[in-house]
């Protein structure tokens, strides 16, 4: 476990295997996710101090988000993984290039469907001119730093060996990372404003499978794909409805070609709990069901 940066005797890069005189410092998650979200945008809270617990007991303090200073060299730190957070940081965060838009911009499908909900008022945030590629090979990145990294928070994760040399392959040589795909959730709840570690999922939409993770970083949830089928999740599939405290709406794949380059995120409804309520249950829950071996990094 590394709890700080640390001289490690063999300083190898674990993505292009060479030697490095000085590790970097390699934000696993980047930090951009938690500073100006979609709820702290215009309060002063530009500054996080987090804290990592979960049922068995371990956890930390951590000063400055989760980062890992024995996995990366400078180059590939700085050339490959910090101008995929970056962009990725466009998008989800910033919303860049986004149009917000009422249900009555929407197609006819999707009005039935959210008045068939109840969320007729629901808010859309269209996205375009995204560059899906970079999307991919950002949520590939993201899961491959989860796998590589040796930090207490990320030790339950393991892609397996075939998807971490894959997805390092497609790293070093600008690969096409067709085997992952995501579909993006916007959520405003308290509930939804920490980050919780990848979760091991098998998605099962109306009989189409795909194996993959959950990742929810403050006010997003990614459903992730990683296989050679295509994500079930889809515009046409996405159920409106209850998911935790908040209302969730769904956004378009990655893969798929419903609206190329245009990405759609549904803005969902106001905060329902307090978060020093919402943190109680959290750790109620972890402390209640050790066996869950989840990580979850709560910022406050
Ligand atoms: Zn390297």
């Amino acid at each position: 476990m590394t709890k700080k940066c640390e001289v490690n005797q063999r300083p190898i890069c674990k993505l292009c295997h060479k030697y490095c005189e000085k590790f970097a410092k390699s934000h696993i998650i980047s930090r951009g996710f938690f500073t100006n979200t979609l709820i702290s945008r215009g309060t002063n809270q530009s500054v996080w101090d987090m804290e990592s617990f979960c049922g068995s007991g371990e956890g930390r303090k951590l000063r400055n988000a989760l980062y890992d200073c024995s996995m990366l060299c400078q180059t590939c730190e700085h050339n490959i993984f910090a101008p995929l957070d970056q962009y990725a940081i466009r998008v989800y965060r910033d919303f860049n290039n986004a149009a917000f838009l009422d249900l009555s911009d929407m197609s006819r499908g999707l009005k039935a469907t959210a008045k068939a909900q109840g969320i007729e008022e629901a808010k859309f945030i269209l996205i375009q001119g995204v560059n899906r590629h970079l999307l991919r090979a950002f949520f590939a990145s993201l899961l491959w730093r989860c796998h590589a990294s040796s930090l207490i928070e990320l030790k339950a994760i393991n892609i397996g060996q075939t998807y971490e040399e894959r997805i390092r392959n497609d790293l070093l040589s600008n690969g096409a990372f067709e085997y992952v795909d995501a579909i993006a959730f916007s959520l405003t709840s308290l509930a939804h404003e920490c980050l919780i570690m990848p979760v091991k999922k098998r998605f099962d939409v109306d009989g189409r499978q795909a194996n993959g993770y959950t990742i929810q970083l403050p006010h997003l949830e990614f459903r992730v794909s990683l296989d050679q089928r295509n994500n079930p999740y889809d515009f046409g599939v996405v159920n409106f409805g209850e998911y935790g405290t908040s209302k969730w709406e769904g956004a378009m794949s990655l893969r798929k070609e419903y609206d190329t380059e245009k990405l759609l995120i549904f803005q969902t409804r106001e905060a329902l709990h307090q978060w020093r309520c919402i943190r109680n249950e959290f750790r109620k829950y972890f402390t209640n069901n050790p066996q869950r071996n989840k990580h979850l990094i709560m910022t406050k």
